[in-house]
């Protein structure tokens, strides 16, 4: 999911209020390939707790969305545009 909820991730189709950049997309299709490593459903609860715990660490939600393990990873390689060609399976954890 982007910084401004620009465009999110769901199934496997990316959904955006406008047209995405390139590193945007890219963004959104690392999620991609993570959801369908999880098989999509627990993804988004994983998402959700981890998303909570770091709420209650830092007490912030942003930063809290910036440690979530699925949004480290997709914004270290967002700007990589052969990432998803060589990625390892499971990358974040
Ligand atoms: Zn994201």
């Amino acid at each position: 999911m982007g910084k401004n909820f620009l465009g999110i991730c769901l199934f496997g189709t990316v959904f955006s209020i406008r047209p995405l950049n390139t590193i945007e997309l890219n963004h959104e299709l690392i999620h991609a390939a993570q959801q369908k490593e999880l098989l999509y459903i627990p993804f988004f609860i994983w998402y959700g707790i981890e998303w909570l715990v770091l709420f209650f660490k830092y007490r912030n939600w942003m930063l809290a969305y910036y440690h979530i393990r699925f949004e480290q990873e997709a914004y270290s390689h967002q700007c990589d545009l052969h990432y998803l060609k060589n990625r390892k399976h499971y990358k974040y954890k």
